[in-house]
């Protein structure tokens, strides 16, 4: 049996809404995007979002409204996608590596602390694997020390902490549809979420070259004219994504329970492996179970995660690795001089970890199969 490690869940429903669009007059920059707008504002819960073509054009976008450009400091977890961090070094700005937290694997708010100074301006928490970081805690911090929190939604899409989606209580929310992630619009794609309403103008001139008319505008008032107003650039959501993205929301709640039920089934037949640790929700959060994430303990299991890894691999089980921590890669370590042992949980926890397969179209003889391979594997 083959079992991928993620795949897209595209129905009959969200291909009639593409053909659609490309039956019509207007593929970018219409009507789909300013309803998937709507829709994901209303979903999330806040007045503005913006639709965006990744979700790093969202960070990015998001760091060039809050000003966040040289001399300043970004704290990031370690333990995250390289966008993350790229963000802010677009702008000119420094990342500040955060750790993590042991058990969740998200930003320690410990850790945060420890890492501002006078240069600091705002801090990027990841929800990791659709688990809602510490919210609260990081916006406190963010309070007492005047600065931003702009949330990686990348991974929670549908996620809550405290009663609240994720994306909804920080000044920015960037999403993403990717192809993996818990809903895509055709492989590339990402929103922005917030309450500020000239933050949104902001970012909605920015995606579109800092123009102050759009083609629909313009087409609609029937006048050439507009200005540039500031260095913008080309971040749109074609028609075609934003109609996917409608009907893919539609179903995102149902995707998300299939991804639920699939988790709680695997942490059923691990957590009594000896040397597996299965993952744990914290207290007064969901997630949207993005990843589903094991620690491996060597000693114990009898194999190392990368040996586990390799072993499903030539079963035909895809798995992967989310994340090795980004002061552990070249081009962090050689610009800024992080280096080894410097964020000593995300080291102690990226050699263990191990995403198992995880998408809403996953088949319970998929499921099981992939237990069994792994029980089957147990010295
Ligand atoms: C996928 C991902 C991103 C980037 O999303 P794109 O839409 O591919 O740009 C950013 N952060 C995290 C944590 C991600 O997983």
């Amino acid at each position: 049996m083959e079992v991928p490690f993620a795949m897209p869940d595209i129905d009959q429903q969200d291909k009639k809404g593409v053909a659609d669009v490309l039956d019509s007059q207007w593929l970018t920059g219409g009507q789909k995007t300013v309803e998937f707008e709507k829709k994901f504002a209303e979903y999330i819960g806040v007045k503005y979002a913006v639709a965006v073509n990744s979700c790093t054009a969202a960070l990015h976008l998001a760091m060039r409204a809050l000003n966040i450009g040289q001399g300043d400091e970004v704290i990031v977890p370690t333990m995250t996608f390289a966008a993350t961090a790229n963000a802010p070094i677009f702008c000119g700005a420094k990342p500040v590596f955060a750790d993590i937290d042991e058990k969740t694997f998200n930003i320690s708010p410990e850790s945060v602390k420890e890492r501002i100074t006078s240069k600091t301006r705002a801090i990027i928490p990841v929800h990791i694997a659709g688990q809602p970081c510490e919210l609260r805690e990081i916006l406190q911090i963010a309070m007492d020390h005047n600065l931003f929190v702009v949330e990686d939604c990348a991974h929670s899409l549908g996620a809550t902490y405290q009663g609240f989606q994720t994306g909804r209580l920080s000044v920015a929310g960037c999403f993403s549809f990717y192809a993996s992630k818990n809903i895509t619009t055709g492989g590339e794609g990402g929103m922005i979420t917030t309450n500020d309403g000239e933050l949104a103008k902001y970012v909605r001139l920015m995606r579109t070259h800092c123009a102050t008319k759009g083609v629909w505008e313009r087409n609609q008032s029937a006048s050439w004219e507009y200005d540039i107003v500031d260095l913008g650039y080309n971040y749109r959501m074609s028609e075609m994504a934003a109609s996917l993205g409608i009907s893919q929301l539609k179903r995102v709640d149902q995707m998300n329970e299939r991804r639920a039920e699939v988790s709680e089934y695997y942490t059923e037949r691990l957590r009594d492996i000896s040397g597996i640790i299965t993952p744990k929700l914290a207290e007064n959060r969901t997630s949207s179970y993005h990843l589903y994430i094991i620690r491996v303990v060597e000693k114990k299991f009898g194999m190392s995660r990368d040996e586990l890894f390799k072993g499903l691999a030539e079963v035909g089980i895809e798995c992967s690795v989310h994340y090795k921590p980004l002061h552990m890669m070249s081009f962090y370590s050689q610009k800024y001089g992080y280096k080894v042992g410097d964020y000593p949980v995300a080291e102690r926890v990226y050699s263990e970890i191990l995403s198992l397969p995880l998408f809403s179209k996953m088949s319970d003889e998929q499921v099981e199969y992939v237990v069994e391979q792994i029980e089957g594997l147990v010295k």
